[in-house]
């Protein structure tokens, strides 16, 4: 039928012209657009054909340095950390209320530079992103500290101060929503930032950086340099006038830049890493809905989450029936041009995970896993491919142990309960996991064994800006969102003072 036709490459040939232009394409600093120091620029990309979108300001030490110089100014002399909270609420509540109206342009320019569903970034995203400003706008008047009952005659309080200059690097996989998860607790905590974006993904940050300072954000407080990692990046994460670093990519850089922070100013960082995230559907599952859901936490976004349900674990009674029916629905699953209603999966990101995810399908072919559907791009443009459903999975092969980062279903059957528990916390990874059973024992006993920073029961992927976000084990340190992320961005500093000739001595 017509969803058939959907995933033909014939569908991928006439692409939808973006209806937003570019505005910006410079470095954010101090409030003002400005060229890089070197008068550099790089091109940004549409991943559906690998064409140029514009040429960007490409930052390197020097605008790190400027952008620091800016932050560092806007919080040692105000007025944003010396406004009150109040004050500090509003902007942000404005914010939101700008990016809202704002929100058809932003998810059209974050599909053109990303790839993903334009759906998914109206509907889904942008409501998150207003949704995550609202939350910590709520958040900017209710951060304050203790009253200590210390031993001995003194008065003892804790002030929660912002912590300073916030150094924040993030992907290209969510840049709006990874852009919120950063800049949303940092505001409301008092401090200034210079955030990078990623290279592949440099244009929606920039817009909604001016869309800050519409809403009334004085100069400094958030600076927005676009540029490459090892030099922009490592810069940011190096500077010894940056007081905490919040960075958001793979395992590998996290390790590099926890290793430049701690060899330059010992700043405190948070990393929020890589995963390979178990999702379980117990004997006691209802097929249909159990296939659906586990289609969706692999498969979202093209595969490229961090918490992606990249190990599907079946029950062995339940295995061949899921497996058809996986199957099945992968065949469904429309892929073209991101643009399109009805179009679930668009492009990878770029030519380097396009041609990663690629090797992995063959590094499963080779292993002997069964190759259910899929396993080859898509059309003659971009970045696109087939989505993929492996079977017969086993845990030592390198598709049950990579992170794979693209739309590859790996399938593995389990027997029970203690084994299943035993593989799916057997990885280096501790992200997120996903349990499916109506039994509630059974739903209490995986949540509390698995090692994992989120276990969803019965769903997946639900991010609402109250819920903490984090790994355990090398997915990362510490948490984003919630009440949690607060503690990023704050100092406690005690407060100590004699009680002189206290009432009652
Ligand atoms: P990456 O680590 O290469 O890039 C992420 C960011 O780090 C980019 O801004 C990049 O420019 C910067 N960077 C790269 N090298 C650097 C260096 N030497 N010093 C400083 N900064 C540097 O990651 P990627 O491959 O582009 O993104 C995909 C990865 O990100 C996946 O592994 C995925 O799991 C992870 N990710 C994790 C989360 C999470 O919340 N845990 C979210 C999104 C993506």
């Amino acid at each position: 039928g017509s969803v058939r036709r959907l995933n033909t490459a014939a569908a991928l040939e006439e692409l939808v012209t973006p209806s937003v232009q570019i505005a910006y394409t410079q470095h954010l600093i101090d409030g003002k657009f400005v060229d890089a120091a070197s008068g550099k620029t790089f091109p940004t990309y549409d991943p559906r054909t690998g064409e140029v979108i514009a040429h960007v300001a490409e930052g390197d030490a020097e605008d790190i340095n400027r952008a620091v110089a800016a932050a560092r100014k806007a919080f040692d002399e105000g007025p944003w950390p010396k406004m009150t909270p109040y004050e500090r609420s509003r902007v942000l509540l404005r914010f939101a209320d700008l990016v809202e109206k704002h929100s058809e342009e932003l998810a059209a320019l974050e599909t053109w530079d990303n790839g993903k569903p334009y759906e998914q970034a109206a509907k889904a995203e942008l409501p998150m992103l207003v949704r995550l400003f609202h939350y910590y706008a709520g958040w900017a008047d209710k951060i304050h500290g203790l009253t200590v009952p210390a031993d001995g005659n003194h008065h003892v309080q804790t002030l929660h101060e912002p912590i300073g200059v916030a150094g924040q690097i993030i992907p290209w996989n969510f840049p709006l929503l990874m852009f919120a998860w950063k800049v949303g607790p940092a505001l409301a905590c008092g401090n200034t930032i210079v955030l990078k974006t990623a290279e592949q993904t440099p244009l929606t940050a920039l817009y909604v950086a001016k869309l800050f300072h519409e809403a009334g954000l004085p100069p400094g407080v958030l600076n927005v340099v676009s540029g490459f990692g090892p030099t922009a990046g490592a810069a940011l994460a190096s500077h010894m006038d940056v007081d905490k670093l919040a960075f958001t990519g793979s395992t590998d850089t996290g390790k590099i830049v926890l290793e430049l922070a701690a060899k330059s100013n010992l700043k405190p960082v948070t990393l929020e890493l890589g995963g390979k995230s178990p999702f379980i559907i117990c004997e006691d599952a209802d097929i249909d809905k159990a296939v659906e859901l586990a289609h969706f936490a692999l498969f979202f976004n093209q595969g490229q989450c961090c918490c992606a349900g990249s190990r599907t674990f079946v029950h062995e009674h339940i295995y061949d029936e899921f497996i058809e029916k996986a199957k099945a629905r992968a065949l469904r699953r429309t892929v073209g041009d991101p643009f399109k209603k009805g179009i679930e999966q668009g492009p990878q990101i770029d030519p380097e995970q396009f041609e990663k995810v690629l090797r992995y399908i063959r590094s499963g072919i080779e292993s002997n896993a069964k190759l259910e559907c899929g396993g080859d791009k898509l059309g003659t443009k971009g970045y696109f491919i087939q989505p993929t459903v492996f079977s017969n999975v086993t845990d030592d092969m390198l598709i049950a142990q990579d992170e794979i980062f693209g739309p590859v279903q790996s399938i593995l059957k389990f027997k029970d309960l203690d084994e299943v528990i035993k593989r799916a916390n057997n990885t280096r990874y501790g992200l997120a996991a996903g349990v499916f059973t109506k039994n509630i024992d059974t739903a209490n006993t995986l949540t509390r064994a698995l090692r994992a920073g989120t276990v969803w029961v019965n769903c997946f992927d639900v991010f609402d800006a109250a819920i903490p976000f984090g790994g355990y084990k090398m997915s990362g340190i510490g948490r984003e969102k919630g009440i949690y992320s607060l503690h990023n961005y704050l100092q406690v500093k005690a407060v100590v003072s004699p009680l002189k000739n206290p009432a009652w001595l």
